[in-house]
């Protein structure tokens, strides 16, 4: 098998004007754009950069003899919910939530997913023969802007909440949109979902000045005492490219993503009747506790929301989501997607008519440690395929679906070679907080012994 030589687990992402440079990123989008052809829609994140990267990618898919929209800066799942119904192909230019300096191409298929491993392989191929094709000078077709789709996207997002009910709640919300895509949705969202809004970092700038894009909880601090100072509900906080939001409680707590993900996972079961979820196998066991409960079935892809995006849609699943807050409506958008996550999260605190630490409260409780070691990157396969039969003479079962996923008696361990870095990288879950330590310490003991 081939390997991606330019592309992550979705697009690529480097410092801008160092690797990503604007003819680097011209030669991808001719790349891109001679396989796909058609009408391409590009947009991109408030990053001091984007605008450089973006007319370097229209140039290229023009070039191409693609026709090009351009919907201007806006969050990424916009722009997959306007590919799905509108256009043939998308490029998304954004790094996230890393820092400032980088950048980011990120590359849709006609359903607003990620493409797939064959296609990075398909475009990176051109793009190394430094030969894609380009069309004759009266083949080439015409640029638009389109500045409609943000209110359409927001509209879409309410037509699929209990509007109502939420309107009733009257609930304080703050917004933090880490100056980022969010800036351009979020604040107009919550003020028609009839909610008091208080926003912070809400001018869109790519110095990102107020915090780092990324939404932990270390870089949540200002968000928390507002949450406290000013009593609000629910303090809401989304990455860069707002498709993944981060809720903290009416006591200003951090909720972790999973628990999120569990939440709106009962009440999506609950509504619906049951259902299909589909997550990846770093995902809690709370995940396969509610479903048990409320009549659904869990399928594990291998960690990638682009995967449990692409299951989604191949299953025909009610809804998706990974451990860190990434929460995918398929009906929606086929992405990881902020605007209906929190909408769905207000919708649960306005019909159960309980706080959000009363409704976190209620779900399975796990807790989980992660931890890191480093391996360089020609001893991992080695070290995954003896950890495999290390753990078989130990009589433990295992899934491959992606690195080694040990069950034990007191929980789970999953140890996976990292696609960018030259780490491994160990979970564990447990019902206690001390077994979760010592789990994922036995864990990294063993990378240690398979690395010897
Ligand atoms: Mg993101």
């Amino acid at each position: 098998m081939s390997e991606r030589r330019l592309f992550g687990t979705f697009g690529v992402r480097r410092v801008a004007n160092e690797v990503l440079t604007p003819e680097f990123a011209s030669l991808l989008a001719v790349s891109y754009g001679s396989l796909v052809g058609g009408t391409i829609a590009v947009g991109g994140d408030t990053r001091t950069s984007t605008p450089m990267i973006k007319h370097a990618i229209i140039a290229g898919l023009l070039s191409s003899g693609c026709e090009v929209v351009d919907l201007g800066i806006l969050p990424t799942p916009t722009v997959q919910y306007a590919v799905r119904n509108y256009y043939d192909g998308g490029i998304i230019i954004t790094a996230s939530h890393n820092p400032p300096k980088y950048n980011g191409i990120k590359f849709v298929d006609e359903l607003g997913i990620g493409i797939d491993r064959e296609m990075d392989l398909a475009v990176e191929e051109l793009y190394f023969n430094e030969n894609p094709k380009r069309v004759t000078w009266d083949n080439i077709k015409l640029l638009y802007q389109e500045d409609k789709i943000i209110d359409e996207y927001i509209n879409e997002v309410m037509k699929r909440v209990d509007l109502d009910a939420i309107k009733e709640a009257k609930l304080k919300v703050i917004i933090d949109c880490g100056s980022g895509a969010g800036c351009f949705t979020a604040p107009y969202l919550f003020e028609k979902l009839g909610c008091e809004v208080i926003s912070l970092n809400a001018q869109p700038d790519g110095s990102f000045p107020g915090r780092n894009p990324e939404p932990i909880e270390a870089n949540l601090q200002d968000l928390i005492t507002m949450v406290k100072e000013l009593g609000a509900d629910v303090g809401i906080a989304h990455d860069g490219d707002a498709d993944r939001t981060i809720f903290i409680d009416e006591e200003g707590h951090f909720i972790p993503g999973d628990k999120t993900f569990a939440l709106v996972e009962k009440q999506m079961l609950k509504d619906d009747n049951g259902g299909l979820i589909v997550t990846t196998v770093a995902t809690s066991t709370a995940i396969y506790d509610i479903a048990k409960e409320y009549n659904g079935k869990v399928i594990a892809t291998a960690v990638g929301d682009l995967l449990v995006a692409r299951k989604l849609h191949d299953e025909n699943g009610l809804f998706g989501g990974e451990e860190n807050g990434g929460l995918i409506f398929p009906d929606f958008v086929y992405g990881r997607d902020a605007a209906l996550s929190a909408s769905k999260v207000l919708e649960i605190m306005a019909k159960e008519k309980k706080s959000l630490s009363k409704l976190i409260e209620e779900l399975p409780n796990y807790f989980n440690e992660k931890m890191k070691i480093e391996c360089p990157d020609d001893m991992k396969e080695k070290v995954i395929k003896k950890i495999s039969e290390e753990v078989s003479t130990l009589g433990f079962r295992v899934d491959t679906t992606d690195g080694v996923k040990i069950f034990k008696e007191e929980g789970w361990v999953i140890i996976r070679p990292s696609g960018t870095e030259p780490i491994f990288r160990c979970f564990a879950e447990s019902k206690s907080k001390e077994s979760a330590e010592k789990m994922v310490k036995w864990g990294i003991s063993l990378i240690e012994k398979c690395n010897g």
